[in-house]
């Protein structure tokens, strides 16, 4: 590889400690670019190289193997930009925190759509990509743009809810990078605080202390994950560091210096379990990176 003509690159970087799961070996080459100019830079550059790469928001939903990436961590989270916009309107960077979102945007503004996002980890760019939610609703039915970095450079594309849907979305795909959003919310009528204390509450009643990346996997249609896997017997089951949290079984923990291929073990009985036992087919919500791309 040429020299790479930015400061703001890093080479054979490790990745896991820019992950949940702490699990992850060494990109080849990492770039943090500090300003939205600098990724426009960095991203028309990778395309000059035959460098496939990765974009990495909090690394709250990622299982990245610990045998390395051959290629690119392309971090968004130094674009940290927020700018009120008037009539409840706020342009908000990709590398946001959603919980800082949360607690300096909505709740001193007392916005409706708390309960959809208090408590999940990792960027707003990350939870537009995952359209990350709760049961009562998700990040992408409050924001109404999306910044899109593609080969001609940013897109503002109007977000409409044709285009997301349950932890998905159809706006970001290939190599596009979100860039930022604009949310408009709406004053709330009801104490906001007190909906964010109690599903925080809630949190920690249901689900596990620890290193992982929340629900490993989506809930099928008109049921949950975490029934099906508890019903198959899974819960508390161990291998190597990874074990099935006796908490919360739709949760996979590294809980003791587990390998990604300890975790994807996990991951891959229980697809094999539950499908054996009830039929039902489990997608990951998770995001799995292979050492080779
Ligand atoms: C304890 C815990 C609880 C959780 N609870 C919930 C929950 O209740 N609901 C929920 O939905 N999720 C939950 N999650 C999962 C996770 O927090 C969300 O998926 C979150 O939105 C991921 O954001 P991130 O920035 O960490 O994304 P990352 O993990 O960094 O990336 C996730 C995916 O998004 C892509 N991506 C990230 N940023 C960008 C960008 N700017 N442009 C293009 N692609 C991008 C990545 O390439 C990757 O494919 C939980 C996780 C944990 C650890």
């Amino acid at each position: 590889m040429d020299t790479v003509p930015f400061d703001f690159a890093r080479t054979n970087y490790v990745l896991a400690p820019h992950t949940r799961y702490h699990i992850g070996g060494s990109a080849h080459l990492a770039l943090f670019p500090p300003t939205l100019a600098d990724m426009e830079a960095a991203y028309q550059w990778l395309f000059t190289t035959d460098m496939p790469f990765i974009v990495i928001g909090g690394g709250a939903n990622m299982l990245i193997d610990d045998r390395g990436y051959d290629g690119c961590a392309l971090f968004t989270t130094e674009l940290k930009e927020v700018h009120p916009l008037g009539n409840h309107s706020f342009f908000v960077g990709t590398g946001i925190l959603l919980a800082d979102l949360v607690r300096k945007i909505m709740l001193p503004n007392n916005y409706e759509g708390v309960g959809a996002l208090t408590g999940i980890p990792g960027t707003v760019g990350g939870a537009l990509f995952m359209n990350a939610g709760t049961a009562n609703g998700s990040v992408c039915e409050l924001a109404v743009s999306v910044d899109l970095l593609e080969d001609k450079g940013v897109r503002r594309l109007p977000l409409t809810p044709d285009r997301y849907g349950y932890r998905g979305q159809s706006f970001c795909q290939g190599d596009t990078v979100i860039t930022g959003a604009m949310f408009r919310f709406t004053p709330s009528e009801r104490d906001e605080s007190e909906v964010y204390h109690h599903y925080m509450r809630r949190r920690s009643e249901t689900q596990p202390d620890g290193l992982c990346c929340g629900s490993v996997f989506k809930n099928p249609p008109d049921d949950h994950a975490g029934r099906l896997i508890e019903a198959a017997g899974l819960k508390g089951k161990r291998h190597n560091g990874a074990i099935i949290s006796e908490k919360h079984a739709n949760f996979i923990m590294n809980d003791a210096d587990a390998s990604f291929d300890d975790v994807f073990h996990l991951i891959t009985l229980v697809k094999q379990t539950v499908h054996a036992r009830f039929g039902v087919e489990l997608h990951e919500e998770l995001r799995i990176i292979r050492s080779v791309p």
